[in-house]
């Protein structure tokens, strides 16, 4: 069986303790390959690499820190049926998806922090009483643990900014989905990428995870994955006051006015309700519909989430792959079993697929309240709920509902309403008329339980960098 082996100091690497986890096929249930089960040794020699590669690295021009992220990026390009096959089997996404967006996105990460690390600059303050300006200096070693719904394109998200910003990387991919990152290190040390830059150490989060946030020489954690974890990493991280970006969870409402061209974008939103299964953390999982419209939008909504092909993602015209694993098929069953305990409607769905491998149908839930744990608790599954509202404060009143804040989408033609409702909306990200409507250069992150910090375009050059200010008395 194919071994996942770390990828430290430009050599592949066993685990030091010799242990390897099985990696499953969720679309058959088994496992496929092996990835190393690591552990503090090897978080200690992958920080070893990083910190003996910084001085290097970091005075390296930052051209040519530029010039390595895009020969990077035009060697997974090169690669990009491989990756998508990878991905597609180690998440149970639609290959479509794998090879239309999420592998693309991973070379756009690489190529749009090239260019950051080109174009970005820092403040200067001329005033009475001199001059300031700000230096924006690498940190040095840093951290970035990512989860398991996208893996390369949030792994590439988080390495790329702290690469051009000149820092030097440990980073831990989801152990659930550990083999296009773990082929993103065979690929660098295939182009020669200077040793030591990017680490990449495989295994679970309490041993591997863990150790890279606790490590003194560690100097900020990029963490994007569930809440809970997030606040364990704050709480490791806050006593030794490092730097923490928690790119969270989320319950994100998506809401539909009567007056919007629904059945246009009845597309889109049934994608930004099921894309990935329902396992981004933009899905829009609570469905707010305007009284006036809402017999209509639910029939058709239901019609097209029962319509959606789910099956082996391998297949072309597959919609729907299964979920991730085991644990999160169980996860996401049992809370389909709790929404009909709540005394929800299944519309649609709401039932496993006689096969092997751990698919749920898309599923369509009514007639459960604000407050219930349906509407309140991140399922991430292909498990969506509607509400009726009746007018724009009710609107608002039932989206700012709940602890999470990361995403919502409106669905209106009329625009004082779209601007005024997103104003107040409680989320980090908001949409008009559109979903997942990504420009790399925009502030992305979540209020409340769905995170803290800011990704994206100069926000992530910011995080990555210290500001030092330098003070010049001008006589
Ligand atoms: P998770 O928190 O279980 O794991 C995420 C990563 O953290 C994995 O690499 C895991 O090994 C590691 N980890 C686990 N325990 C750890 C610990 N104690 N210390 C350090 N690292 C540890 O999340 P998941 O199940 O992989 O991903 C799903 C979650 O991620 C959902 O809640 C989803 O909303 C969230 N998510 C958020 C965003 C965002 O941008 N806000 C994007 C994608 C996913």
């Amino acid at each position: 069986m194919q071994q996942l082996p770390h990828w430290i100091d430009g050599k592949a690497r066993a685990p030091a303790n010799g242990r390897w986890l099985d990696v499953f096929d969720p679309a058959a249930g088994k496992p496929f390959a092996q990835v190393a089960d690591g552990d503090a040794s090897d978080v200690q020699a992958a920080v070893a690499a990083a910190q003996a590669a910084f001085p290097a690295w970091s005075k390296l021009p930052n051209t040519e820190r530029a010039r390595w992220l895009e020969k990077l990026a035009d060697a997974l390009e090169a690669r990009l049926e491989d990756f998508a096959h990878a991905e597609s089997r180690d998440g149970g996404k639609p290959l479509k998806l794998a090879r239309e967006m999420e592998i693309p996105r991973a070379v756009s990460n690489l190529r749009f922090f090239a260019h950051a690390a080109t174009q970005f600059a820092s403040e200067s303050h001329h005033g009475q009483a001199g001059l300031n300006y700000t230096l924006r200096q690498p940190l040095g070693v840093v951290g970035t643990i990512s989860p398991w719904n996208l893996p390369l394109y949030l792994f590439t998200w988080k390495i790329a900014p702290a690469l051009a910003a000149g820092n030097t990387v440990v980073a831990k991919p989801s152990e659930v989905t550990p083999q296009t990152a773990t082929m993103l290190g065979e690929l660098m040390a295939g182009i020669g990428f200077p040793k030591g830059v990017l680490n990449i150490v495989n295994g679970l989060g309490p041993s591997v995870g863990e150790a890279i946030v606790s490590h003194p020489a560690v100097k900020a954690i990029s963490f994007t994955g569930s809440t809970a974890v997030g606040k364990r990493i704050a709480g490791i991280a806050a006593p030794m006051l490092k730097k923490v970006s928690l790119e969270l969870g989320g319950k994100n409402a998506t809401l539909v006015f009567a007056d919007s061209d629904w059945r246009d974008h009845l597309d889109t939103i049934v994608r930004s309700a099921f894309q990935n299964s329902g396992q981004i953390c933009l899905c829009g999982s609570r469905i707010l519909v305007e009284r006036g419209i809402y017999s209509q939008f639910r029939d058709a909504l239901v019609q097209r989430a029962s319509a959606l092909r789910v099956g082996d993602p391998i297949d072309s015209d597959v919609q729907l792959g299964p979920l991730v694993s085991q644990a999160h098929f169980d996860k996401v069953v049992a809370a389909i079993a709790r929404a009909r305990d709540e005394g929800g409607q299944i519309l649609c769905g709401g039932k496993i697929l006689e096969r092997p491998g751990w698919f749920v149908e898309p599923t369509v839930v009514e007639g459960l309240g604000p407050d219930c744990a349906t509407n309140r608790d991140e399922i991430f599954g292909p498990v969506v709920t509607l509400q009726p509202f009746d007018n724009d404060d009710q609107a608002l009143s039932l989206a700012n509902t709940g602890d999470y804040g990361l995403a919502t989408s409106i669905w209106t033609r009329d625009l004082n309403r779209a601007h005024r409702i997103g104003a107040e909306i409680h989320a980090g990200i908001v949409w008009i008329n559109s979903w997942l409507m990504r420009d790399l250069r925009t502030p992305f992150g979540g209020m409340g339980q769905s995170g803290l910090g800011r990704e994206g375009g100069a926000e992530a050059m910011r995080f990555f960098t210290e500001p030092k200010n330098i003070g010049i008395a001008l006589s």
